[in-house]
């Protein structure tokens, strides 16, 4: 190899988040050389700002719960306390661990991780600003992966000491004993679950009429209660148009037509901003939507030849395992293996908050709105021997199937789990929705008992007409 070589790359990818490290490490497997751009850590918002740690910290939040009710089952272990920092270290050694494994599959592919800021060029070259100068690539492909950053709101500016993002929560130092999370989505149910199982009084405020859009209806019912019987407020409808720091500590959020809300600390959660400012030099052709998203075909294929663009900074789901998905089906459609587009509708989706919720394919609304005549069945994890074991019983499974000329049940459309451990059984679920089974199809298939996966066949077993339990 001369020394130009040492700079041409079969793919470069610009970010080293989910999107773009799933795509080094799959381009890498079928043997293409690949520089991974990369200005902060591997790993990208996942693993450093996102799913990792916060999932971690719901981990010590379970914990903590179980033990509070181990007297239960018998076992005395006196009344239980949180040390929060020893939490947080716990945290972040489960993040390092994973940072250095992951450098480690980089570099046992032979990735090039190449430290610094990208740019995509208008000649189709990367220019990388790194801490010894600036350095420039040449790559038959590049993939752009820059992710996203959360989104503010303008009186909520996050300081970390009144006001966190997920960016500063996650390296929360004091547990406060109340918050405000505003947002009610995924990642806010999430931290409200979190801070409320550590002891803190919480108040959620969501401006739309229930928490967790996009989930079926009943199913965010289920949270809502659950939220609610675990002390947690929830005030939907409502608009906040600021907050006043107070002089004994604390802070006022302001909330129109209504008295303000008095707590420790305001947690915003109001969604993701896609990274694309300062990505693109100039005379560089790839579009950006007025939203602030890379413009892809369902390949993930800017309108420029050999640029692609994966994850966070397009628009479809966020969520890491769509980025991983994207990254790799960009990595194919490199190689012209013309993988299947992904259908943004029948992703899985999965929230770890208390309980968990699970879901793949249509909502009931969703259905109907599709033009699907449907028919819906329901089970309760009340009913379930192994939910009861565990002595976590709030939730159900939710199957939506397509009603077939004849009234019985067929295709599988939508299935929606909330409860115990359902991030862990949505599998079969997913598999459903998207293999297109038929509940007769399913129905004829063995769940192993006890399990909590057994209420999804319970629950599609009822859809051919006839029940078990
Ligand atoms: C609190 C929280 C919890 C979450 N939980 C889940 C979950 O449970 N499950 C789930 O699926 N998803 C979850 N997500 C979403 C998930 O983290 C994202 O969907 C995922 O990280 C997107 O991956 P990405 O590679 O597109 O972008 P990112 O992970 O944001 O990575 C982008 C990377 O690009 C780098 N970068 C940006 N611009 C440049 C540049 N010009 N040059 C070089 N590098 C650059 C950044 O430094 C970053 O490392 C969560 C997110 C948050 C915030």
């Amino acid at each position: 190899m001369d020394e130009a070589d040492g700079d041409h790359f079969d793919v470069i990818v610009i970010g080293g988040g989910p999107g773009g490290y799933a795509a080094a490490l799959y381009g890498a497997s079928a043997g293409l050389r690949i520089a991974l751009v990369e200005r902060d850590k591997v790993g990208g918002t996942c693993l450093h700002r996102g799913c990792i740690p916060a999932k971690e910290l719901l981990e010590s939040a379970s914990v903590y719960r179980t033990v509070r009710h181990a007297a239960e089952f018998g076992v005395h272990v006196g009344e239980p306390s949180i040390d929060w920092s020893a939490t947080i270290d716990r945290k972040q050694r489960v993040v390092d661990q994973m940072f250095t494994g992951l450098g480690s599959l980089l570099k046992g592919r032979k990735v090039e991780v190449v430290p610094g800021s990208g740019v995509l060029e208008a000649d189709g070259r990367v220019t990388v600003e790194t801490d010894a100068g600036s350095r420039t690539l040449a790559g038959d492909a590049v993939i752009l992966a820059t992710g996203s950053v959360p989104r503010v709101i303008p009186g909520f500016e996050p300081d970390a000491r009144l006001v966190f993002s997920s960016d500063e929560l996650l390296d929360l130092r004091e547990l406060p004993g109340s918050a405000a999370v505003i947002g009610g989505g995924a990642i806010g149910c999430e931290f409200a679950s979190t801070l409320a199982d550590m002891g803190a009084s919480v108040t959620i405020l969501e401006g739309l009429p229930k928490i967790l859009p996009g989930c079926d209806e009943e199913i965010a019912k289920v949270v809502t209660t659950s939220f609610k019987k675990r002390g947690l407020t929830i005030r939907t409808g409502v608009r906040v148009t600021g907050h006043q720091p107070q002089d004994g500590g604390g802070t006022a959020v302001q909330i129109e037509g209504s008295d303000p809300l008095f707590v420790d600390m305001v947690v915003v959660s109001v969604g993701r901003r896609p990274v694309t400012d300062g990505v693109l030099g100039d005379g560089c052709k790839v579009a950006v939507s007025p939203r602030g998203f890379f413009e892809v075909d369902a390949h993930g294929r800017t309108g420029v030849p050999g640029v692609w663009a994966v994850g966070d900074c397009i628009d479809t789901p966020q969520l890491a395992h769509v980025a991983f998905m994207e990254g790799m089906n960009a990595i194919r459609d490199i190689l012209g293996e013309d993988p299947p587009p992904i259908d943004a509708g029948r992703v899985p989706w999965a929230i770890y908050c208390q309980p968990e919720v699970a879901f793949a394919g249509y909502t009931e609304a969703a259905a109907k709105e599709a033009g699907f005549d449907v028919v819906t069945a329901k089970h309760r994890f009340i009913g379930n021997g192994r939910a009861v074991i565990i002595g976590s019983t709030d939730g159900m499974v939710k199957v939506i199937a397509e009603r077939r000329p004849d009234g019985t049940a067929g295709r599988v459309l939508g299935v929606h789990l909330a409860g115990p451990w359902v991030t862990e059984q949505l599998g079969q679920g997913y598999l459903a929705v998207n293999w297109e089974a038929t509940v007769d199809e399913i129905a004829a298939l063995i769940q192993p008992h006890p399990t909590m996966s057994e209420l999804f066949g319970e629950t599609v077993l009822s859809l051919t007409g006839r029940s078990l339990h």
